[in-house]
């Protein structure tokens, strides 16, 4: 069993020094109490639960500790309530919808990008969520969740991703059990949840997450657990929502509609899992799967415009985190000229700034971005004075004229991006002379404010068979440092 001192020092490790943390107790009845007591009582494992205010917006659970350890983040629920909200209020109309979703689903990846990724692609995101809209919408604020009448969408709301996350405790300790899902229906689920998650990107998405580049696995083992945890999840809440409801007095006020039509909300909004997948968590068996699909075909009809144009603005999002040549230019700057006179920018900059900050990470972009939250007035300045000359070596010969890349020991082609000359001279000495007869390296210079725009500019010049398997890297940045390592690890 680890102490209360120990486990909040785990916690505090993987948020950062900024957020909030405490443990949940079981002072007072509330939803959440029930919502604990019915899911440690399937469990069987003891369970410490901590609110974490601030910092990611991901739950995640350590299922191997004793007692397992359970996050719950009050950003995550933020945004969970301002994606379910803008599915349904009648504040945004169908046409609309789909830039406020790309705006929302940038913001997210954004700053999941901070930690899993690169800093520069982060800096991208956030840049291009504050300037793909004429408007910024601001999410709700927990005290507006906590608002919300106690009914089957608040339950889902708060708790499916709780559960989830306990789902993984209680089969991480009871053992593997039944196959829930047939091999031959995981393979027809990942192909499904990818096609409808990446759109036109289905194909680089599923090169990025072979290379397993991207923040979340869609493997067929992750899979099948993810499948076990949502099956527990939705167990437990719909026991727990019934016994909520009860203790409120509104019990007979339950509807089995509405629970599976908030559920499905949810799972299709945090997994894009398709109906096909909720109709084999609530059929009964094989035979059922087809009646059970078509029942939340129907259920789901009233509001498919919404959801359609809510996944328009998730893909756009999604194709963007992943795939380099569908950014935009000089997005950067858009933004330093919307900063300059729109305080709401301002604000979500500096909120942005301070995420980094307490991840512990830093790079070029984001310094930029600090600037213009010191200085909003003088934004495009900033940018202006940024600019600077990303180095990097080219190579030219017969057909060829491309920025030069070094083969790593993984198989990708990096791109080293130099600040000093002699550096990139360097490089070029070392392999001009291994060059076939006909080819010869130089020197080129891309002015740029930006690393991401240098970046895009090196990719844009790279043959399309390259270009899927290249990273550019910028020199002083962490990547830097590793792939320097790994080059000198292989030749000793
Ligand atoms: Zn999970």
């Amino acid at each position: 069993m680890l102490d209360d001192t120990l486990l909040a020092a785990v916690v505090r490790s993987h948020v950062g020094p900024h957020a909030r943390v405490w443990r949940y107790g079981h002072d007072n009845v509330t939803p959440m109490t029930i919502v604990l007591e019915t899911a440690e009582e399937a469990v069987e494992h003891p369970v410490a639960v901590y609110w974490v205010d601030g910092g990611l917006p991901e739950n995640y659970s350590l299922p191997s500790l004793t007692p397992a350890v359970v996050v719950f983040n009050s950003r995550y629920l933020e945004m969970a309530g301002y994606l379910r909200g803008l599915l349904t209020d009648d504040l945004s109309s169908t046409e609309q919808l789909s830039g406020i979703a790309e705006q929302a689903c940038l913001e997210i990846m954004a700053e999941l990008t901070l930690r899993y990724g690169d800093p520069a692609v982060a800096c991208y995101l956030a840049a291009r969520s504050l300037t793909v809209g004429r408007v910024h919408p601001l999410p709700p604020s927990l005290q507006d969740i906590e608002r919300i009448p106690i009914d089957e969408m608040y339950m889902a709301v708060w708790f499916l991703p709780l559960l989830h996350e306990l789902g993984h405790v209680h089969f991480e300790n009871a053992g593997p059990g039944d196959p829930v899902v047939s091999e031959a229906y995981l393979d027809r689920l990942v192909d499904a949840v990818m096609a409808a998650s990446f759109g036109d990107a289905y194909e680089q998405a599923r090169g990025a997450l072979s290379r397993g580049e991207s923040f979340r696995s869609l493997s067929r083992d992750v899979l099948t657990v993810e499948v076990r945890a949502d099956l527990f999840a939705v167990d437990v809440l719909l026991a727990a929502t019934q016994r909520v409801m009860r203790q409120l007095g509104s019990a007979e006020g339950f509807s089995a509609e509405r629970f599976v039509a908030e559920n499905l909300m949810m799972f299709r909004l945090f997994h894009h899992m398709v109906i096909e997948y909720l109709a084999q968590v609530f059929a009964v068996d094989d035979t059922a799967v087809d009646g059970v699909r078509d029942a939340f075909l129907a259920m789901a009809r009233h509001d498919e415009e919404r959801m359609a144009a809510f996944d328009e603005g998730f893909v756009a999002a999604q194709e963007q985190c992943l795939d380099p040549m569908r950014r935009h230019n000089d997005v950067l700057l858009r933004l330093a000229e919307r900063a300059a006179d729109d305080p709401v920018v301002v604000h979500f900059v500096e909120r942005f700034c301070r995420l980094a900050e307490s991840l512990d990470v830093d790079s070029p972009d984001l310094q930029i971005l600090a600037d213009v939250v010191e200085r909003p007035a003088d934004a495009a300045g900033i940018i202006q004075q940024a600019r600077m000359a990303f180095l990097v070596a080219w190579v030219s010969g017969p057909d060829t004229d491309e920025p030069f890349t070094v083969q790593a020991p993984d198989g990708q082609l990096v791109v080293p991006v130099y600040v000093t000359e002699a550096d990139v001279d360097e490089l070029t000495g070392a392999f001009g002379d291994r060059l076939a007869p006909g080819y010869a390296l130089r020197r080129v210079a891309i002015v740029s404010p930006t690393e991401h725009n240098a970046m895009l500019t090196i990719l844009q010049h790279l043959p399309e068979s390259k270009r899927g398997r290249a990273r550019v890297i910028f020199d002083g940045s962490p990547a830097f440092v590793r792939w320097l390592r790994s080059i000198a690890g292989r030749d000793r």
